[in-house]
């Protein structure tokens, strides 16, 4: 498979994280993105595994710098991902997977759109967008999940009505009805992209 820059966006609660990983669990070729956050660890998360966990102020210096590829604000954390490690990766003939929000897809978008065709971001580029069944079935999963207060799911639901309004941006849309067969499409789309070019 050539190297590939896959760009995933999904509300939470939509599977992403389950499709993400069991990708990578697939795909040994394919590298996770770590992000840089400002918001605390959750449970078991790790520092520089799950997350490089930053205080604000060094998250602040990072933009300053001009060290993120793209970075947004999300349920009022900062997200971002760091150009050099991606690059590295990409360089060393890794494909690398970004989870991240449809603002920061939408950077990496415009970003990769100002590169010259040939370019390895340019032509590896894939964005996909997961997709809950609906905002209903989505509620009923974060309940399910039972880890958020009435507010904090209200702010989800918010959110996940915003982003599922910006699912057109994407290349690629694949609705987690039943995670089988959205995995299936994920992986036609993956291996569709790793030779198309
Ligand atoms: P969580 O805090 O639940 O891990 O992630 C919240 C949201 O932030 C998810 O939608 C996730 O995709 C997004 N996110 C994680 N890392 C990044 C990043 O580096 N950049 C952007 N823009 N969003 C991110």
């Amino acid at each position: 498979m050539r190297p590939l820059l896959i760009v995933m966006s999904a509300p939470s609660g939509a599977g992403k994280t389950t499709l993400c990983d069991r990708l990578l669990q697939d795909y040994p070729e394919i590298t996770y993105s770590v992000s840089c956050t400002t918001r605390a660890p959750r449970g078991l998360e790790e520092d520089c595994v799950d997350y490089f966990f930053l205080t604000p102020a060094a998250f602040a210096e990072r933009v300053a710098a001009g060290r993120f590829m793209e970075h947004a604000t999300v349920h009022g954390n900062r997200y971002g991902t760091l150009r050099e490690p991606v690059e590295e990766a990409l360089a060393e003939g890794q494909s690398v997977l970004m989870d991240i929000d449809v603002e920061g897809a939408a950077q990496v978008r415009a970003f990769v759109e100002t590169l010259p065709a040939g370019h390895l971001m340019r032509d590896g580029f894939v964005d996909i967008f997961v997709r809950p069944p609906s905002l209903a079935a989505l509620r009923a999963r974060l309940d399910g999940r039972g880890e958020d207060s009435e507010e904090a799911m209200e702010i989800r639901m918010e959110n996940a009505a915003g982003e599922m309004a910006r699912a057109d941006e994407f290349g690629h849309q694949i609705v987690n009805d039943h995670l089988e067969t959205a995995y299936r499409e994920l992986v036609e789309v993956i291996e569709e992209a790793g030779r198309a070019y």
